[in-house]
């Protein structure tokens, strides 16, 4: 292939790589946060039922307000929260671009605080806002009173803030997202909820503060807890003027026939699917125990994956686990790697390859 001509390409994307955890073939993923018990033969029926119908009316644009989905998911969130208080899109990457776009743009800037989800300053450079980030403590808190400081200071139009946050899983209090929201004057608080189902008992919802704050949107995805990543479902509840405000820039029947059928039909089944959940936080907290049992540093993790460390080299550790066949993360702060909750089988692979290749490049945690 020969190289672009200079200056056909908009100069901020030039020499830049597209964004992507390595998809490769190996017996034990867990690398990208996927849910891994596929859905059941009867969730398949009900989902190729609601596509076979779905089929016949092809020829047809899909319902652009997407009426019964909005209705279905308003439904699955409860708090009281209606179908003109939720919007949807091709995944909640696709929520967060149409968010950047209404309230974002040029001369308007969007915050969060590292380490966080690396997709947000790509969200940033795509809808020409200004990007600015401030930084967590040293446990992956996030100090109020220093979070608030700096928001005063730059005055950004939006905050992305997940809760549980990737790569840390480390969730957000109320008095946090409140103090943010009161001090986010003509702004909006996204709090991104990707996670949400998988946090421990006791970790609140920034769902229940939406009735408070009308600057707040919470993002979730069927993604994760729902195990519908390939479908492309993430969604938001907000203020019915703020996902109004979304139906301005949103392409033309963004979300297809195909989609909306499959969503339904798996949100019809959001308990047998959000069964798993259960099974994954108990994995994970074993998990974290048992890494902490190995000497290593674990950060308290209300998601379906942890970060762990410290490793003098982590490449070394993430591509020796790669050789026994297990996919991990090189993600977050240096030293440190991602792994996501998977199956016991799954799991007792990870622990006995961490084991080995520790054991061979005589890393140990600190
Ligand atoms: C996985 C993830 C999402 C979900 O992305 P989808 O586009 O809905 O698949 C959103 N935010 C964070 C922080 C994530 O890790």
């Amino acid at each position: 292939m020969s190289p672009l001509p200079p200056g056909l390409l908009r100069e901020e994307l030039q020499d830049i790589e597209p964004y992507g955890a390595p998809q490769l073939d190996v017996p034990v993923l867990l690398n990208v946060n996927e849910n891994p018990y596929p859905p059941s033969s009867t969730v398949v029926a009900d989902i190729e039922r609601a596509v076979t119908a779905a089929a016949r009316d092809l020829n047809r644009y899909p319902d652009r307000e997407f009426v019964a989905l909005r209705e279905a998911l308003a439904a699955y969130l409860g708090h009281g929260i209606g179908p003109g208080q939720v919007w949807a899109a091709n995944g909640s990457n696709e929520v967060m671009l149409h968010l950047l776009q209404a309230f974002g743009g040029p001369g308007r800037t969007a915050l969060s605080f590292a380490p966080t989800y690396s997709m947000y300053p790509e969200y940033a450079r795509d809808t020409h806002t200004g990007w600015e980030v401030g930084h967590r403590d040293e446990d992956f808190t996030l100090d109020p009173e220093r979070a608030v400081a700096l928001v005063r200071e730059r005055r950004p139009h939006v905050v992305l803030l997940p809760s549980p946050n990737n790569p840390t899983g480390t969730a957000l209090p109320h008095h946090v997202v409140g103090a943010l929201c009161e001090v986010l004057d003509g702004g909006v608080l996204i709090v991104d909820e990707a996670y949400a189902e998988f946090r421990r008992v006791g970790t609140p919802s920034a769902l229940e503060l939406l009735p408070a704050h009308p600057n707040l949107v919470v993002t979730r995805t069927m993604s994760k807890a729902f195990a519908l990543a390939g479908a492309r479902v993430g969604y938001l509840a907000a203020a019915p003027e703020i996902c109004d405000a979304l139906r301005v820039v949103r392409l033309p029947y963004h979300l297809s026939a195909v989609t909306q059928a499959v969503a339904r039909a798996a949100l019809a089944h959001a308990e047998e699917l959000l069964g798993a959940v259960d099974r994954l936080r108990v994995e994970r907290d074993e998990t974290v125990e048992w890494l902490r049992a190995q000497g290593f540093e674990v950060a308290d993790s209300d998601a379906n994956f942890v970060l762990f460390g410290t490793f003098a080299d982590r490449h070394a550790v993430w591509q020796g686990m790669l050789d026994r066949g297990v996919l991990i993360r090189e993600t977050g702060p240096d030293g440190w790697l991602r792994v996501s909750i998977g199956t016991p089988v799954e799991m007792a692979a990870f622990r006995e390859a961490l084991t080995s290749v520790t054991s061979q490049t005589k890393e140990v945690g600190r």
